[in-house]
């Protein structure tokens, strides 16, 4: 007989069901994919070669729980969670392309598979190792085989970014179990807090999985409290609770805000609103009630802000929506158009862009905040007339440097620092129509006050307009022309 024979004969000896037989032989998912019977036939196992086998009609007699999954892995209990999930209605509102699944397992089952580990290292002492574990989990099996059925009922993808079915097993016999690991090993218990919130939970997994290997615990003590391999148990592990999480989905874009009197995040000021809408609201609104989600559960970020009295024009504002527990997992283009055309109806704002990004992608918009290069444009105005002096000393084609310290108006909620910022670029035009305007491309570090630029915020930006053309120049309006940030990319439709 071959080693692989007999180990199959072994764990079937010990009433480990097919199933988990395979799993000691370690090999690629695939053999999840296929009958029980041709996988364990790749090992050279030919199954009704076995005396214990349970499929003989005539014996007639009721197989036993599988010791080490204790059940979990039968094929029929494998087909009704299957039907259970594909007939949930709560699953149903789950309109995703993809699916995950999470399960959580009693810790006896991990108990039990110490036990045929320390077996069949007492008895393949050749064969298996004390610091490799020797089987594909009870767990990774079980998602190996519901992924492969679930995918042919569903006919949707495995993808982590999928909507997540969570699956929560319970075992009448758990603490009893348990229990008993107190004898093999007292001082792991010795002075452990009872935590009175979870009462219930005698070693945590984590504690569990640090004191409890083959290198750290002796057989002969293991074995004088828990049999070696696992007690045969009439009970079966039964399921506790089905739920299900949507995907975080992420949907980047641009966008340009026309208004003067829009902030960009709701703008509270002791929880009294002090303005009606804002950039984040407005996007929300349209875009949460597609994906299920309410509108104040997603996340906005951009790349920087600019205050409610700037426009963004240009290009557009690079952002990003986090969008918690979807209910959708894809966008299709017809409705990231209507999505555009709705909030352009606000007036207030546009977006362009609407795409689905993947998680990575959010390094451009978090990183590198400091390197980017911003155009703004200003209209400024003198006490006298513009001469042309003024207009070519506002003409700077070299990079210089400006200190600046923490402007005035943010100080209640910024702090107090002096920071280097650099100028890239400055080109001032004298205005037609008003004799005192001048509107003025600056081209900065992200970052900059470009409002204390211009004024100088009494000599708290050095150097600054007012000091460069040698009087008091202010600032009437300011936009956002341009971020240099090639991120999300750009759609032509
Ligand atoms: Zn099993």
């Amino acid at each position: 007989m071959t080693e692989n024979a007999e180990i199959y004969r072994f764990l079937r000896s010990a009433s480990c069901c097919r199933t988990c037989c395979l799993r000691f032989f370690k090999g690629p998912a695939d053999d999840y994919f296929m009958s029980v019977e041709d996988a364990l036939q790749k090992y050279g196992i030919a199954v009704d070669d076995s005396p214990t086998d349970d499929e003989n009609p005539s014996k007639k007699v009721r197989p036993n729980t599988c010791v080490a999954c204790l059940g979990l892995l039968e094929s029929h209990r494998m087909e009704a969670l299957v039907e259970q999930i594909c007939t949930n209605d709560e699953f149903r509102k789950y309109d995703c392309q993809g699916f995950n699944t999470s399960v959580s397992l009693p810790i006896a089952v991990q108990v039990r598979q110490l036990s045929l580990w320390l077996s069949l290292l007492e008895r393949f002492p050749t064969r298996f190792d004390s610091c490799k574990a020797p089987d594909i989990t009870v767990r990774d099996a079980f998602k190996r085989i519901l992924t492969r059925k679930l995918q042919e009922r569903l006919g949707r993808k495995f993808s982590t970014s999928g909507a997540v079915v969570n699956f929560s097993f319970s075992y009448v016999n758990e603490e009893a179990e348990l229990q008993l690991l107190q004898k093999v090993k007292p001082e792991v218990f010795v002075g452990r807090k009872v935590d009175k919130q979870c009462r219930n939970v005698f070693i945590t997994r984590n504690a569990f999985e640090r004191n409890f290997t083959p290198e750290n615990v002796s057989l002969d003590q293991f074995r004088q409290h828990i049999e070696v391999p696992p007690a045969i148990q009439g009970e079966s592990i039964s399921l506790e609770n089905v739920s299900f999480t949507g995907p975080t989905i992420f949907l980047a874009g641009r966008y340009n805000k026309i208004s003067r009197e829009l902030s960009q995040t709701p703008w509270l000021i002791d929880g009294k609103r002090m303005r009606e809408n804002s950039v984040q609201e407005i996007m929300t609104l349209v875009v949460g009630p597609y994906f299920g989600v309410p509108p104040d559960s997603l996340i906005f970020s951009s790349s920087g802000r600019e205050d409610v009295d700037v426009r963004c024009l240009g290009e557009g504002r690079p952002f990003v929506l986090e969008i918690p527990n979807a209910k959708k997992d894809y966008l299709e283009e017809t409705v990231a158009v209507k999505f555009e055309k709705v909030i352009d109806e606000s007036k207030q704002i546009s977006v362009r862009d609407l795409q689905l990004v993947d998680r990575e992608e959010l390094v451009h918009i978090k990183h590198g905040e400091e390197d980017k290069h911003k155009v703004y444009r200003a209209l400024c105005f003198l006490q006298n007339p513009v001469t042309l002096e003024v207009v070519k000393a506002l003409n700077i084609e070299e990079p210089f440097v400006v200190d600046q310290w923490t402007p005035l108006r943010v100080l209640h909620r910024r702090p107090l620092l002096a920071r280097p910022r650099t100028i890239y670029s400055v080109k001032a035009y004298a205005c037609k129509r008003n004799d005192r305007a001048l509107i003025v491309d600056i081209v900065t570090q992200a970052g900059t006050y470009v409002k204390e630029l211009v004024h100088g915020d009494f000599g708290r930006t050095k150097p600054n307009f007012s000091s460069i053309i040698g009087q008091p120049i202010d600032i009437h309006s300011l936009d956002v022309m341009a971020i240099a940030l090639d991120w999300p990319k750009k759609l032509s439709r």
